[in-house]
């Protein structure tokens, strides 16, 4: 490496910002270490740096110390680089200013999770009452369609009760001519009905309180969709009334895809291999055996009982509450209306006002 390494008109090496060896120091760096090139100290490299521009690198093991601050700047120069929350010291000056206090970027992050959770924390806890109230509820069915290609139709419905009692369990393609003849010829391989002629089997459903997902081949899920609603597109194309009736009802507070990203949500993700995701992650993380309907119901049937117990990845809900300084949160168990324990929720919450 150094064999190849290109040298400047003066005959020293050529660095580029990446490269610069430990040893090295632009005179920027060296003051950011209280240093400053020895009297007469010539360059030992040059750096090229922003594509056109060069500055000399020196060693610093034969740079000297500046002299010493007064004892008014010491401190200015420290409390510049001091975060108030870790105290950790850094080599920079603290760019991040909150409220007068100066902040690493990780604890910027840090604070910035612990003023989300509370919220994060009720969702959890409204999601969790939720999953109870459905187990309960006499009338409960689950409902998913797992649309059967890339593009979605065909598409398996499949409806059963916390009982598993199953109610629905069909393939259901495109109502269209087309769908009949070569075009739609996917349709056909793939099998099921019409969906023009489902009303007999969706009959069933009628007065159930349906909780509903909808998933196609990609392994996406359609927040804003459900399965009647994509049984509706089948019968006469987008935009259309369709199957809709009023006697088959999916709520939108029942759409349990939502449900499971607002119970499963979290501020981070340390796995090694992954990239953080800021919490947003919902039923995706879930593994669901086979691809189909009835593999997604039975996900969503185990998913309502590990919320119902709120067995949750990240264990019992703290109260996120920081002190003043450190890194520590409250932990304490916390009320599921403020998200923070009680002694740490501000008093109008208590009282029942709105946040
Ligand atoms: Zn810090
Ligand atoms: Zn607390």
């Amino acid at each position: 490496m150094t064999a190849s390494r290109k040298l400047d008109p003066a005959g020293r090496p050529l660095y580029r910002v990446a490269e610069i060896p430990d040893h090295l120091a632009t005179v920027t760096m060296l003051r950011r270490l209280r240093r400053r090139p020895a009297e007469g100290q010539e360059p030992a490299a040059t750096l090229f740096y922003h594509g056109n521009k060069h500055t000399d690198l020196y060693e610093i093991a034969a740079s000297q110390e500046l002299p010493a601050l007064s004892p008014g700047r010491q401190a200015a120069w420290t409390a510049a680089r001091t975060c108030a929350r870790c105290q950790a010291t850094r080599t920079n000056p603290l760019a991040h200013i909150d409220r007068g206090r100066r902040l690493c970027a990780g604890c910027v992050v840090t604070e910035r999770t612990a003023a989300a959770r509370p919220s994060w924390l009720r969702l959890r806890a409204a999601a969790v009452q939720w999953a109870r109230d459905v187990l309960d509820h006499p009338d409960t069915v689950l409902i998913a369609a797992y649309g059967l290609t890339d593009w979605g139709a065909p598409y398996h419905v499949h409806a059963m009760t916390p009982d598993k009692e199953v109610l629905v369990d069909v393939v259901a393609r495109r109502a269209y001519p087309s769908a009949e003849g070569a075009i739609g010829g996917i349709d056909r391989v793939l099998g099921g009905i019409a969906a023009d002629r489902l009303v007999p089997v969706l009959t069933p459903l009628v007065g159930r309180r349906l909780i509903h997902t909808v998933r196609s081949e990609r392994g996406h899920y359609g927040g804003h969709h459900t399965p009647l609603g994509r049984l509706s597109e089948l019968t006469l194309g987008p935009y259309s009334p369709g199957l809709t009736d009023p006697s088959i009802r999916q709520h939108r507070k029942d759409d349990f895809h939502l449900r499971w990203t607002d119970w499963h949500n979290r501020t981070w993700y340390d796995h090694p291999h992954s990239s953080p995701t800021y919490g947003r992650f919902g039923l995706s993380s879930v593994p669901i055996d086979g691809s189909d309907a009835a593999a997604l119901t039975t996900a969503m049937l185990a998913g309502l009982h590990r919320m119902a117990i709120d067995a949750h990845p990240d264990g019992p809900p703290a109260c996120p509450w920081l002190p003043s300084i450190g890194l520590i949160p409250c932990r304490a168990a916390p009320d599921p209306r403020s998200g923070l324990c009680l002694h740490h929720t501000p008093a109008e919450e208590t009282d029942g006002a709105p946040a």
